[in-house]
């Protein structure tokens, strides 16, 4: 933000700054993770509610000329002429609508209807876990911190939005009927037992509605295009929520996109290899960020569902516990990841 000149206007929108990651492990509480030391303009990290963060971007993209911004419009197809990818095929409700381009990047996230329609080979690495999202209200003595608790055999992280927590309980893949039949007041004890300081509040969970089922996936292309197609964020490679770095791997792909391919787009030339040569850049913080990611997944987070036991502090949490300075480190792999990316393109 601050490299395209926006981030003043930007932090005028609400938001709120952390500057710590807590986690409650068994019984002690750690902090995980310290932003304060990172060397960036802003040593913290912006929450902000998504639909906020995409108004304030495409109010911004309206600024440039030939910017076209199409609310409802679901792509549903690409047009594929002599083996090239030449645009795609949307419906609005307006009707159907062609849009051709030189290059097409798909965004369109780990559902991705562009590359399964391009055929583009999926790498899935496995994710046993799925996420319930929902929310309980904050109040104002509550901690700042975002939280994540490992306790009595489950996985709960609470995300501060200002006045209300946004709260991710994680559950083993498919196990979300399960929970279910067992009834919301036993999904409401769990959470109180986890989270003692929210037992005041879970009856705000008036029935499951008010519980949202999210499907965890990591994968990745084995390329991540085709002549005219570029896949970026997670159409190329599906995030897990662990880390909370999906949405920086994203912003970082569409900036190196942007640094790499704006001279042969601006010389109407986009080669196959101009396109490889975003994947090479960004490929390696991608596989590095997934494995840690896996490794999370398989070695902390399934091991504590499926104990079932009071998590004991691994030896990471016991270095981060006994020396501050460590923070730094899980600071700089959220914050910045293994690979930040700057702006070079004009404004
Ligand atoms: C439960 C869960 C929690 C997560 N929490 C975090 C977190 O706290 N922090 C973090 O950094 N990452 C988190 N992640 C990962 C993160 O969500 C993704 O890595 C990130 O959103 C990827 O950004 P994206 O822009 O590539 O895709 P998305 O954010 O998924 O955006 C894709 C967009 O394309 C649109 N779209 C989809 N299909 C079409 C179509 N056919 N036509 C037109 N538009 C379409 C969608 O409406 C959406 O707006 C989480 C993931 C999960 C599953």
């Amino acid at each position: 933000m601050h490299e395209l000149g926006w981030l003043e206007d930007f932090l005028r929108r609400p938001h709120q700054e952390v500057r710590e990651v807590g986690g409650q492990i068994g019984d002690e509480r750690v902090t995980l993770a310290d932003f304060s030391h990172l060397p960036a303009r802003c040593p913290f990290i912006v929450l902000m509610p998504q639909w906020d963060f995409l108004d304030f971007v495409a109010e911004r993209g309206r600024q440039y000329g030939p910017f076209h911004l199409r609310m409802e419009a679901q792509v549903v197809d690409l047009l594929d002429v002599d083996a090239r990818i030449a645009g795609v095929v949307a419906t609005t409700p307006q009707g159907r609508l062609e849009v051709r381009a030189e290059l097409t990047v798909a965004a369109d996230g780990r559902g991705s209807i562009v590359r399964a329609r391009a055929g583009l080979t999926v790498v899935d690495l496995g994710a046993p876990i799925d996420v319930l999202w929902l929310r309980l209200s904050r109040r104002p003595d509550d901690p700042s911190q975002i939280l994540g608790y490992l306790r009595g055999g489950h996985v709960f992280v609470m995300l501060q939005r200002g006045d209300y927590w946004q709260c991710a309980f994680v559950i083993p893949k498919d196990g979300y009927g399960e929970l279910r039949r067992d009834g919301l007041e036993a999904f409401r004890r769990t959470i109180s037992t986890t989270v003692p300081f929210l037992a005041d509040r879970v009856s705000e969970l008036a029935d499951w509605d008010a519980v949202k089922l999210l499907t965890v996936t990591i994968d990745r292309l084995r390329e991540w295009y085709r002549d005219g197609l570029l896949c970026i964020g997670d159409a190329a490679h599906a995030m897990s929520p662990i880390g909370g770095v999906g949405i920086n791997l994203a912003v970082q792909d569409a900036v190196a996109a942007a640094n790499l391919l704006a001279g042969p787009l601006q010389r109407g030339a986009v080669t196959i290899d101009d396109l490889a040569a975003v994947q090479r850049r960004r490929s390696f913080p991608t596989r590095a960020t997934q494995r840690l990611q896996v490794l999370m997944q398989d070695r902390v987070i399934s091991r504590t569902l499926r104990s079932g036991a009071p998590a004991s502090l691994p030896l990471l949490a016991r270095l981060l516990r006994d020396h501050p300075v460590l923070r730094r480190l899980p600071a700089r792999m959220i914050g910045l990841g293994f690979r930040p990316e700057h702006v070079q393109t004009s404004t």
